[in-house]
């Protein structure tokens, strides 16, 4: 059985190639691209532009869309998180975060994840697979249609932050081709700039990332300031340890151009990393290696049957405080659609009791 071809996750012009090779002229490819990416159309029966005969032809090589929305949530604050399912029935998560003066999306760049970090739900799934590019790029469309209409211009400027399930640097050459995709002014125009990504620290590709003249924003998640408890709550650090993750964030900030942002996210676990101590370990480690990037602190997002609790908004002034007093910029990050199992480390295919609707129209 030959193939079928995954439209969405091709640019535009090995789309062109796509339909040279059905005998149709490049313009078509064009006109499936804009289709496709730019109308968010997710079959060939309603790009009406399209002579018929094409359009079946098209169905029996191709996919215009393969995920389905299985539900929908939405949480108090605005936040919807979509559940969804892969052709071969795997699921994939997505959130939509509206804010003030721009959206978020954060998606997935693997069906659950091969990392063991105890304070995530999603490690719970373990790696069931990595997503396709064309995947990765539909998470994104189905979003923005179920929140602004199909192919309505977002009236905000739309963020992409790679840090729902998955270790995207796991999945780097599919995450990169999707971001590629949807570059494209002719499509979603959603541009590296405006593309977060979000890494446990895989040092190897840190490195690669290092050479890539348009990428996205890079943000490490540290979430220990030790290579004892760190290995404790995150065992990747027993491949790559500290002083070897540093290294390489240090190789990589002298890549940095200006506007980039390079981030470090810490997960503040009450009672666990969040001492005094812990803050002044945190900020000699930074210091020591010469690294100027900013820290995020996320509170914990509490799940059963996760060991952890947030720590105390008094003892994150603190630790704050601490990082401050000693040079490091520091961010608190505002926990958005904990409700719905929506936020940092909530995503594990979970059915909650709120507003919940089958087979949205998007
Ligand atoms: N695998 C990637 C991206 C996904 S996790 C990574 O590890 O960076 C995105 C961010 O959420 C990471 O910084 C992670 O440390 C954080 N996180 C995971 N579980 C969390 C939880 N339960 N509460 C708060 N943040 C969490």
């Amino acid at each position: 059985m030959k193939e079928t071809v995954e439209l969405l996750g091709l640019t535009k012009s090995e789309l062109v190639s796509f339909v040279e090779t059905l005998g149709e002229p490049a313009y078509r490819g064009r006109q499936i691209f804009g289709g496709l990416q730019h109308r968010r159309l997710r079959s060939f029966d309603e790009m009406s532009d399209l002579p018929k005969p094409l359009r079946s032809r098209l169905e029996e090589v191709g996919r215009a869309s393969s995920l389905r929305v299985e539900s929908r949530y939405i949480s108090e604050d605005g936040t919807r998180r979509y559940l969804m399912k892969t052709q071969d029935n795997l699921p994939v998560e997505t959130v939509f975060i509206p804010e003030e003066h721009r959206d978020t999306i954060c998606f997935s760049s693997q069906s659950g994840c091969p990392l063991q970090c105890t304070f995530c739900l999603t490690a719970q799934l373990g790696l069931l697979r990595s997503l396709s590019a064309a995947e990765i790029v539909e998470q994104i469309i189905i979003a923005l249609n179920d929140a602004y209409g199909v192919g309505v211009k977002p009236p905000r400027g739309t963020n992409l932050v790679a840090m729902g399930a998955g270790e995207p640097f796991l999945n780097l050459e599919s995450l990169m081709k999707a971001l590629r995709v949807m570059s494209d002014a002719d499509g979603l125009y959603i541009v590296p700039n405006r593309v977060t990504v979000s890494t446990a620290g895989v040092v190897p590709k840190i490195l690669e990332l290092a050479t890539v003249p348009d990428r996205p924003h890079l943000a490490i998640s540290l979430a220990a300031p030790t290579d004892e408890l760190r290995e404790e709550l995150m065992p990747i650090n027993k491949r790559w340890p500290l002083a070897e993750l540093l290294s390489a964030c240090k190789t990589f900030e002298k890549t940095l151009k200006p506007g980039e942002r390079f981030t470090f996210e810490y997960v503040m676990l009450a009672g666990v990393n969040d001492s005094d101590e812990h803050a002044r370990q945190l900020a000699n480690l930074l210091n020591r290696h010469g690294l100027t990037a900013k820290v995020n602190l996320i509170p914990h997002n509490p799940a059963d049957p996760l060991p952890y609790q947030p720590s105390p908004p008094e003892r994150v002034d603190e630790f704050k405080s601490i990082l401050e007093s000693k040079g490091i910029h520091v961010y608190v990050r505002r926990p958005r659609g904990r409700d719905i199992f929506a936020a940092c480390g909530q995503l594990a295919a979970r059915h909650s009791t709120l507003i919940e609707t089958n087979s949205i129209g998007v």
